[in-house]
C-alpha cells in the first residue's frame, strides 16, 4: 500500500466547530499507526488550474479561488479559509498522481486528502443539492479524467454514505465512466434514486439503518457482475466511512465487516481510494478495516440481508440487465 498524505491538509480549517476538520486526518493517521500500517508515505503533488478545468467550469474555479482569498463561506455547509485553495489543489493533484502511479503499480493507493470532493459538480452544486456538502473540487473526478488517458472504461465505486452527486453529474451521459454509488437514500443530497441512470451510473439507494449484510448482499448482487463484465485494471473508490454505525451524520449501521469485505473484493485490482467523508469512528475503525481487507483478504459467510434490500438488488439487476 502507498499512503499519500501531507500535514498541509490541516491548513484547510474551519473557524468554529465543523465536522469536516483537520482532526479527521489525525484520527486516520493514529488508527493506521496503531495497526503498523503507516508506511510508504508519498508526498502529494499539487494540481494546476488547467487540471481543474478538465472537470469544473472556469467561473466555478474562480469563485472558489476568490472565496478562499476573502475567507467567505461558499454556502451554509461549506467553509473555506485562505489556505483552502492550496489544500484543494493538492487534494485534486494527489488523486491524479495516484492514478499515474496505480496504472504502473498494482497496489492500494490511498489518498488521505481534504477537502473532500464527491458532491462538487461541474459548476458547483449538482442535481439540486442544497449545498456543496463540505466539498470544493471533485478529486475523484480528476482521477477519472486521468484514468481515461489509459483505459477505455473507468470504474468508480463510491461507498460514502451520501450520494456522490457531483461525480455522477460530471460524467452523466459519458457511458465510459461506470459509477456505482452506495448511499443512504433520503438524506443529503437527496439525489441517487434507484431508477436514475444514463446507462452507466448505478445507484444502490439503500434504506435507513442498512447494515453490513445488506451492503454485502447488494455488493454481491450488483457490483460483482459489473466487475466480472468490465474486468477493470484499475478501480477508483470514493472512500467515505460515514456509513459506519454512529459515525455521526447518518443512520447506517456498518461495522468493520463491510469495509474489510469491500477491501478484500478489490484485491485483484489496482485501487485508488480517495478519502471522502467519515467523521469519527468510521475513520478510526472502518478505514483500517478496508485497508486490511485489501492487504490480507477477508471471508464472509452466511449473509442475511433485509427483505427490502433483496428487493432493491433485484430491481437494480433488472434495470442494469445484470446476469
Ligand atoms: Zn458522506
Amino acid at each position: 500500500m502507498k499512503i499519500y498524505y501531507d500535514d498541509i491538509f490541516f491548513k484547510h480549517e474551519p473557524r468554529g466547530y465543523h465536522p469536516e476538520n483537520p482532526n479527521r486526518l489525525k484520527i486516520v493517521k493514529r488508527a493506521l499507526e496503531d495497526k503498523g500500517l503507516w508506511k510508504n508515505v508519498v508526498k502529494p503533488k499539487r494540481a494546476d488550474v488547467k487540471d481543474l478545468l478538465k472537470v469544473h467550469d472556469e467561473d466555478y474555479v474562480k469563485l472558489i479561488e476568490n472565496s478562499c482569498r476573502e475567507e467567505r463561506f461558499i454556502d451554509s455547509d461549506t467553509y473555506v479559509c485562505r489556505e483552502s485553495w492550496n489544500s484543494a489543489l493538492i487534494a485534486f493533484g494527489c488523486a491524479i498522481q495516484c492514478v499515474e502511479n496505480a496504472v504502473k503499480d498494482k497496489d492500494l493507493h490511498l489518498a488521505l486528502v481534504r477537502p473532500p470532493g464527491h458532491h462538487a459538480g461541474r459548476s458547483g452544486i449538482a442535481f439540486n443539492a442544497p449545498s456543496l456538502g463540505f466539498c470544493l473540487f471533485n478529486n475523484v473526478a480528476g482521477a477519472v479524467v486521468k484514468a481515461k488517458e489509459f483505459l477505455d472504461e473507468v470504474l468508480v465505486i463510491d461507498f460514502d454514505v451520501h450520494h456522490g452527486n457531483g461525480t455522477q453529474e460530471i460524467f452523466w451521459n459519458d457511458l465510459s465512466v461506470i459509477h456505482i454509488d452506495f448511499h443512504e437514500y433520503g438524506i443529503y443530497p437527496g439525489s441517487g434514486a434507484l431508477e436514475d441512470t444514463d446507462g452507466s451510473k448505478v445507484n444502490i439507494a439503500l434504506p435507513h439503518y442498512s447494515n453490513d449484510d445488506d451492503y454485502i448482499y447488494a455488493w454481491n448482487e450488483v457490483v460483482e457482475p459489473i466487475l466480472a463484465d468490465v474486468k477493470p485494471k484499475l478501480v477508483l473508490v470514493s472512500a467515505g466511512f460515514d456509513a459506519f454505525k454512529d459515525d455521526g451524520l447518518a443512520t447506517m449501521e456498518l461495522t468493520e465487516k463491510f469495509y474489510a469485505f469491500a477491501g478484500s473484493r478489490l484485491r485483484d485490482f489496482s485501487v485508488v481510494a480517495v478519502l471522502e467523508g467519515g467523521y469519527s469512528i468510521g475513520l478510526k475503525r472502518g478505514l483500517p478495516a478496508f485497508v486490511e481487507g485489501y492487504l490480507e483478504g477477508y471471508d464472509v459467510e452466511g449473509v442475511r440481508p433485509s427483505a427490502k434490500v433483496v428487493e432493491i438488488a433485484k430491481k437494480l439487476r433488472e434495470i442494469h440487465d445484470l446476469r
